[in-house]
């Protein structure tokens, strides 16, 4: 049999994906579709970054196991996520601290509302395409696959400073000093600054 060729298997991942909405497939069953190559972890990888469909596994979702798979959606991503360069990508997450800007999430470690999951961080638009906001970096934030997950119709507003203090003032010393660590990782220079005074 002749060998398949890279472009041969990722169709038929595709269609197999397209054909299971829904379902969760593991490697096993993926391996044999795209023909037993010893390459199809990477042809699933590019129909996630390559094209776009949210191939979800367990770095998204803590109920799978590593080595499952599950598409949701048939839609794949705008093409924008795609195409976004690597360098306008590499500077907005360095922008925002490799950190979700809507729920504070960083980029690798545990999520804060669900700790099994790594936190894997998306380019997504401040003011929506939709409503006519640009590809431009000054447009662009990190959001993390939770988020992004959740929040695309969503208008999460920023707390507001006075009601954020009264919420910290009333938790316990153990989630303040929580809070403490936080915003001394996020700020070692102006921590020093400010314990110097
Ligand atoms: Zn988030």
């Amino acid at each position: 049999m002749a060998k398949e060729k890279s472009g041969g298997a990722r169709s038929k991942l595709r269609q197999h994906f397209l054909a299971n909405i829904g379902r969760v497939m593991d490697s096993n069953e993926l391996r044999k579709v795209a023909g037993d190559i010893s390459e199809w972890a990477r042809r699933v990888r590019e129909l996630r970054t390559e094209e776009g469909y949210l191939i979800l596994t367990h770095n998204d979702r803590s109920e799978l196991k590593p080595g499952e798979y599950l598409l949701e959606i048939s839609k794949p991503q705008p093409a924008f996520e795609r195409a976004i360069s690597k360098e306008t990508r590499a500077f907005v997450l360095d922008r925002n601290g490799f950190t979700c800007q809507m729920c504070g999430a960083v980029a690798g470690e545990p999520h804060p509302y669900d700790p099994t999951r790594k936190t894997r961080l998306h380019i997504g638009h401040i003011i929506d395409k939709s409503m006519q906001g640009p590809d431009d970096p000054s447009n662009l934030r990190a959001i993390c696959s939770v988020c992004n997950e959740g929040a695309s119709n969503v208008t999460l507003t920023r707390p507001d400073l006075q009601k954020l203090l009264v919420q910290i003032r009333r938790a316990t010393s153990a989630d303040q000093l929580e809070i403490l660590k936080w915003l001394v990782t996020k700020f070692p220079k102006q921590a020093i600054e400010i314990s110097n005074k």
